[in-house]
């Protein structure tokens, strides 16, 4: 028989994603009133403290529900990853006031369809995109990408007549690297045995967070809330005893099937720990270098050493993958894929050889999309899965 969650009561002021984000919606009205320019971004790899420095807000754009798809697929293939066409959708229908507020969007040449996605959203919007180097092991690739930084810090001084001084930077570098310390303080609470948080809950946080447009508010609730939550875990679930398995969640980002597999595990009897994505720690966990002299050169070697699929070879994901199920004592790994994602998809089969012959443990491949029309099928694969654990 499968064992209940744990579960302790979390603090009354924990951020509620779909709160949050409906909230944000009237502070980014009042701070475009107040005449603060904003900037829409997709992806990890967005370098987000030349935004910062430049004066404007970042705001991550909405790519995690089905309901844009219909408006994306007027233009884009149906068999597209749903994530891109969730941006598009929301993007080319002006549902998503994020998108609608931003004055400029950034994206980068990340996978083949984000790319070409692009160049149909330029047609309505102001987008610049960086090119992203696909090897991040080669001193070409870093100069050109550390040129890219060079571009966008151009492009936003001359559209928002302003300059980006390296202490402007240094500035935008050191809150930045506070706020990864703090949320990877927050994800590292699931180290603890039995955890205290939910998953689900947990990157439903972490998205949160990026709708919260006040920094110092922002690291400032971070801190307590993991204070909070620690305190609570040593007075209530110290010491208790679980056998539910640990997980860890890996590849595509998996805000958009959060309710359809993320939910199905932990009912499941399982606890999802940590994530490796996009979704969780992987850009928490090297912070920007800020003895490096030159600020740009210094974003620059940060992001490009991201360990997402889209680069080859992909060595950091493996490392990243290794300490992760070590230190955060994961029982089984369970990889998610979102329909399409070639790169994800293909580095699949290195990333199941790894886990089951390197760490020997138990591995399970999901590729979904948006739909609800599978649910039942992932339950009932995730069941079994768990049961043989
Ligand atoms: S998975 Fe890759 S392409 Fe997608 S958001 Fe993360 S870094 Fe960007
Ligand atoms: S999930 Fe894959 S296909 Fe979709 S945007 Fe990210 S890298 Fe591209």
């Amino acid at each position: 028989m499968k064992e209940e969650r744990n579960n302790i009561k979390l603090p009354s002021k924990f951020d509620d994603f779909n709160e949050t984000r409906k909230n944000g919606f009237l502070k980014m009205k009042e701070l475009k009133e107040s005449g603060k320019n904003v900037a829409g971004i997709f992806c990890t790899y967005t370098p987000q403290e030349v935004i910062y420095a430049a004066g404007l807000i970042p705001v991550s754009l909405c790519a995690t529900t089905e309901d844009s798809i219909k408006y994306a697929e007027r233009d884009l293939p149906k068999n597209l990853c749903p994530l891109i066409k969730s941006s598009y959708g929301f993007a080319v229908s002006d549902t998503c006031p994020y998108f609608y507020f931003s004055d400029i969007i950034i994206g980068e040449t990340t996978c083949d369809g984000k790319k070409k996605m692009y160049e149909l959203m330029g047609d309505f919007k102001d987008v610049h995109v960086m090119q992203l180097p696909q090897n991040n092991t080669d001193e070409l690739s870093f100069k050109l990408w550390t040129n890219e930084i060079y571009k966008l810090k151009r492009r936003l001084e001359e559209k928002f007549d302003v300059e980006i001084t390296d202490e402007k930077l240094w500035e935008a570098i050191k809150i930045g690297n506070q706020e990864r310390r703090n949320l990877k303080n927050f994800f590292e609470l699931g180290k603890l045995n039995p955890s205290p948080l939910s998953g689900v809950t947990m990157s439903g946080t972490q998205d949160a967070f990026g709708f919260n447009f006040d920094r110092e508010e922002k690291n400032k609730s971070i801190v307590e809330k993991t204070k909070e939550i620690y305190e609570l875990w040593e007075k209530e679930l110290k010491g208790k005893k679980t056998n539910r398995p640990r997980i860890l969640i890996t590849g595509c980002p998996v805000g958009g099937v959060r309710e359809k597999i993320l939910t199905r595990i932990e009912e499941a009897g399982a606890d999802i720990v940590v994530y490796e994505n996009c979704s969780g720690v992987r850009e928490k966990l090297e912070l920007i270098d800020e003895t490096i002299e030159n600020p740009i050169e210094a974003i620059a070697k940060k992001y490009l050493n991201l360990s997402c699929s889209v680069m080859t070879p992909n060595e950091k994901r493996f490392k990243d993958l290794d300490t992760l199920i070590d230190e955060y004592q994961v029982d089984a790994v369970i990889e998610i894929v979102l329909q399409a994602c070639h790169t994800f998809a293909v580095e699949s089969t290195k990333v199941k050889k790894f886990v089951t012959e390197k760490k020997g443990k138990p591995y399970m491949y999901i590729e979904s999309d948006y739909s609800m029309t599978d649910v039942g099928q992932v339950s009932t694969r995730i069941e079994a899965f768990l049961e043989m654990i």
